[in-house]
């Protein structure tokens, strides 16, 4: 499990789940729970375990908040959705791809990207974590930008398209943290280069849009929980300008 307690030490509530490539988070705020992103079906098990720990179940979860509707991004929204009874939250221009098996185009064919070992094992990764299994959400809840969703938490959205037409990132203002989800990335999920950057555009469906979209971003004061590395402890400027230039891949 990749909870990494030291880096959440100073904000109670805040874990991160997934593994060492896709994350998802559980936020606790006075005893109620809302899940952001949704993983693999894999990580089902261990989102059980996390609860388990704090002797809950799966009921205590109160709502399920997606950055983007990638299958690596809801992998068990669906399944939360019915056994919790929580809703899912989705951008309005996002919503189809959430609740359809249908996918936004990317800018590349991934296949470009078969060369780079990294790649390979991307997929095998995404493949074993269930990513040809996942469910579409059979209903969700809309948000736009600027809203401020009324669950655990209160996350306000801030549209940030680009990777894909809805992607939004999630500002929660108590914790300090900016969830992103793949508005920037902590690593290249196709390549393996480092640092703070813009999904390739192999997954991108507008690269220059996201590349626009960093201006939303790059003010707020917090620290960065990408849906694809550790978290950014340096503030927005720095992971904004470090995704500049580093630029396209
Ligand atoms: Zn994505």
């Amino acid at each position: 499990m990749s909870n990494h307690p030291d880096l959440f030490a100073d904000r109670p509530g805040l874990l991160r789940l997934g593994d060492e490539s896709v994350n998802f988070y559980l936020l606790e705020q006075d005893g109620r729970y809302t899940l952001f992103d949704a993983g693999f079906p894999a990580h089902y098990e261990q989102l059980i375990a996390v609860l388990a720990g704090r002797g809950l179940d799966l009921s205590a979860i109160e709502a399920v908040v997606l950055t983007h509707a990638h299958p690596d991004h809801i992998g068990i929204a669906e399944r939360v959705r019915v056994e919790a009874g929580a809703p899912v939250y989705v951008h309005a221009d996002e919503a189809r791809y959430a609740t359809t098996t249908e996918q936004p185009s990317s800018e590349r064919p991934v296949t470009d990207y078969m060369e780079h070992a990294f790649a390979r094992a991307t997929f095998e990764a995404a493949m074993t974590a269930g990513v040809a299994t996942i469910p579409p959400v059979k209903e969700v809840q809309t948000f736009t930008d600027g809203d401020v969703l009324d669950v655990p938490g209160r996350p306000q959205v801030i549209a940030t398209p680009g990777h894909s037409p809805g992607q939004s990132s999630l500002l929660l203002s108590e914790h300090g943290v900016l969830i992103v989800g793949d508005t920037l990335e902590g690593f290249n999920v196709l390549t393996g280069r480092y640092g703070p950057q813009l999904g390739p555009d192999g997954t991108n469906f507008s690269t220059d849009q996201a590349l626009q979209s960093l201006e939303r971003i790059e003010a707020i004061d917090a620290d960065l929980l990408f849906g694809h590395g550790n978290p950014w402890t340096w503030g927005a400027r720095l992971a904004v300008a470090c995704a500049r230039a580093l630029g396209r891949s």
